[in-house]
C-alpha cells in the first residue's frame, strides 16, 4: 500500500514538472508589462450622456474610463504565445487597478485581471529622491525586477518617460514608451478649438492617439518573430523598433504607417502551426 502511494506521487511530481516546462520548454518565459492609464484606458473627466452610452467606456468607482481601441486583440494575439506573461504596473491603488482590470473582457469572457501574470500598484512603487516639488513619476518609481528578474526578455510599455528606477540593470533600456497621450475625444472636432498640453491638435495626432495600439499590435508581432528567429533579446527586438517609430512626435512617419498597414492586412492564424507562419510572414515582412 505504501508502495502504491509512493509511486502516485512520483508520478504526481512528474506530470507537474512536466506540465511546468511544456511544449515551450526551451522557450524562455517572456514579459510583457502593460501601464495602465493612457497606456490601456484613458480617464474621461467630464463624460457627456453620450460617452456614457459607448460600451468601452467603463466604470471604476466612479470614475470613467475609455478602453483604448484594440486592447483586447492585442491582448488575444500576446496570449496566443503561452510563454509570454502580461503584467500590469500602474502608480494607481491596488483596488482600483483590479477592479479596472476585471471590468475589460476579453472575446474568450475572461477578464484582464484573470489573464495577468502579477498586478503591481502603488504599494510596488519606490520612492527615490528628489528635488522638493518634483513631480509624482520623479518622486516614485517602478522597479521591473519585482515582475521578473530576467529583464532581456521584458518589456513594458508606458506613456510616461523614466518611471523606471535608475539602477545598475538600466532598467530604461526595458521600457518601450509609447509617446504622451492625449484626452479622449470621441472626434476629432469635439478637441477642435480647444488648448492645452493633452488636447490633440491635428486629426493625425488625434487618430494616431486612437490606434496607438493597432499600431503597437503590429510591432510586437514582428519583434517577437525576429526574437524568436534570431535569438536577440525580446526586449532588445522592441527597443530598436521603438527608435524608428519615435511615437514622442505624435506623427504619422513612414514606419509608424507601415506597422498600421501591417496590423490591417496580417492575421496571425492560432492554429499548431501558427509560429511557423508567422515566423514566414516575419522574414516577408523583414524581406529576407
Ligand atoms: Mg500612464
Amino acid at each position: 500500500m505504501k508502495w502504491t502511494l509512493f509511486l502516485f506521487i512520483f508520478i504526481l511530481v512528474s506530470c507537474a514538472q512536466l506540465g511546468l516546462r511544456g511544449p515551450a520548454g526551451k522557450t524562455p518565459e517572456r514579459h510583457i508589462v502593460f501601464d495602465i492609464d493612457w497606456t490601456i484606458v484613458s480617464e474621461i473627466k467630464n463624460p457627456t450622456p453620450v460617452i456614457l452610452k459607448n460600451p468601452r467606456v467603463i466604470d471604476v468607482h466612479g470614475s470613467y474610463y475609455f478602453v483604448n481601441e484594440g486592447l483586447e486583440e492585442f491582448m488575444a494575439d500576446i496570449l496566443s504565445h503561452p510563454e509570454i506573461r502580461i503584467s500590469f504596473y500602474s502608480g494607481g491603488k491596488a483596488v482600483r487597478n483590479q477592479e479596472l482590470l476585471s471590468k475589460i473582457k476579453l472575446k474568450n469572457g475572461k477578464s484582464l485581471l484573470e489573464i495577468s501574470y502579477k498586478v503591481l500598484g502603488s504599494d510596488e512603487l519606490v520612492l527615490v529622491e528628489a528635488l522638493p516639488g518634483a513631480r509624482f513619476a520623479e518622486r516614485f518609481k517602478k522597479d521591473l525586477t519585482k515582475i521578473s528578474k530576467d529583464l532581456d526578455q521584458l518589456i513594458m510599455l508606458d506613456d510616461t518617460m523614466n518611471f523606471v528606477v535608475d539602477s545598475s540593470d538600466n532598467q530604461n533600456e526595458h521600457v518601450f514608451f509609447i509617446g504622451k497621450a492625449f484626452e479622449y475625444f470621441e472626434n476629432f472636432k469635439d478637441a477642435e478649438g480647444m488648448s492645452g498640453e493633452y488636447i490633440p491638435h491635428t486629426y493625425d495626432e488625434w487618430f494616431l492617439n486612437r490606434k496607438k495600439l493597432n499600431v503597437l499590435n503590429a510591432v510586437f508581432k514582428e519583434a517577437y518573430a525576429e526574437s524568436v528567429e534570431s535569438g536577440i533579446s525580446f526586449s532588445e527586438a522592441m527597443k530598436k523598433r521603438e527608435v524608428m517609430l519615435n511615437l514622442n512626435d505624435n506623427e504619422w512617419n513612414s514606419y509608424v504607417s507601415s506597422y498600421y498597414k501591417k496590423f490591417q492586412n496580417i492575421k496571425i492564424p492560432k492554429t499548431p502551426g501558427a509560429e511557423m507562419e508567422c515566423r514566414h510572414i516575419a522574414k516577408l515582412l523583414m524581406g529576407r
